[in-house]
């Protein structure tokens, strides 16, 4: 499943060949994904140039700007097994399960932005652009965690939440985009235990998870540019790269912080319905 990393690269992609782009053409070959797709509101993007591609979330966004009327902002969510590439050229024959395409043209002639999603619960929507901070989709999400998470709003909000720290951290109304994996990779950062309650970190261990998050963030991030090229043409998914776990999936083997002589392993515990990985040895 595309996870924030694997979005902000495709986001990455996407924004430095579209901008400047019009859309000569919409073609859609079902009238749904996970949610219904406004068939009209999407068509009337024909004659639109496309300004920026931005990210919320895991939500891709695109800003159009038609000729007359006011900017729309094309939404686009991965689900869990979308591709969203762009092609230079001439529309291409469909592929097997590709759901949409916006014909683009520019500078450098034709080219075709292409939406494959073989479990379909991606999402394809159009709003106004100055409706997007109301969006149902958009509205209750929380801080992102690259640029607008701090560690004194955490601790705010987790005052008198008893739940694991952990599980706090994949509430997408605390903070956008932490994922199963992200989570307790970013406790191990920080040297917090997974499973203690929210409400029981200092402002100075919020501080350290902060850090953490963000720099499991960036390392898959910088991964996922490095081996780019293997999945913008769509031909693989986004999130095959390689990247190496710190506990994540790594039960049984010896912890890398801990000294050799503490002989700790990581540890693996369900929380909830998801594997959690952590050192008893260093984290507190
Ligand atoms: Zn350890």
């Amino acid at each position: 499943m595309p996870e924030l990393p694997e979005v902000e690269t495709v986001r990455r992609h996407l924004a430095a060949c579209l901008p400047d782009q019009r859309i000569v053409g919409v073609d859609l070959r079902r009238e749904d994904l996970r949610y219904p797709i406004p068939v009209r509101e999407v068509q009337s993007l024909v004659g639109a140039t496309l300004h920026d591609v931005r990210r919320r979330a895991k939500y891709l966004l695109l800003d159009a700007k038609l000729p007359r009327g006011l900017p729309r902002v094309v939404l686009v969510h991965l689900g869990m097994s979308g591709r969203l590439f762009h092609e230079v050229g001439e529309p291409p024959e469909w592929r097997l399960h590709e759901h949409f395409r916006f014909r683009l043209t520019g500078d450098h002639g034709p080219s075709v932005l292409r939406y494959v999603d073989p479990r379909r619960f991606g999402a394809l929507d159009v709003m106004l652009a100055r409706d997007e901070p109301t969006h149902p989709l958009l509205a209750s999400l929380g801080p992102e965690p690259l640029d607008d998470l701090t560690a004194a709003g955490l601790a705010q909000q987790a005052e008198t939440c008893r739940i694991a720290v952990k599980a706090f951290l994949m509430d997408s109304r605390r903070v956008v985009g932490v994922g199963n994996i992200y989570a307790s990779e970013a406790c191990f950062h920080a040297g917090v235990h997974p499973l203690r309650p929210a409400c029981s970190l200092s402002l100075a261990e919020w501080q350290r998870v902060v850090v953490g998050v963000r720099e499991v963030l960036w390392a898959a991030i910088r991964a996922g540019g490095s081996t780019l090229r293997d999945f913008v043409g769509g031909d693989s998914m986004p999130g095959s790269y390689q990247q190496e776990f710190a506990v994540y999936g790594q039960a049984g083997a010896p912890c890398r912080r801990c000294p050799p002589c503490n002989h700790a392993v990581v540890e693996r515990v369900v929380l909830g319905t998801r594997a959690t990985y952590f050192c008893e040895g260093c984290q507190k």
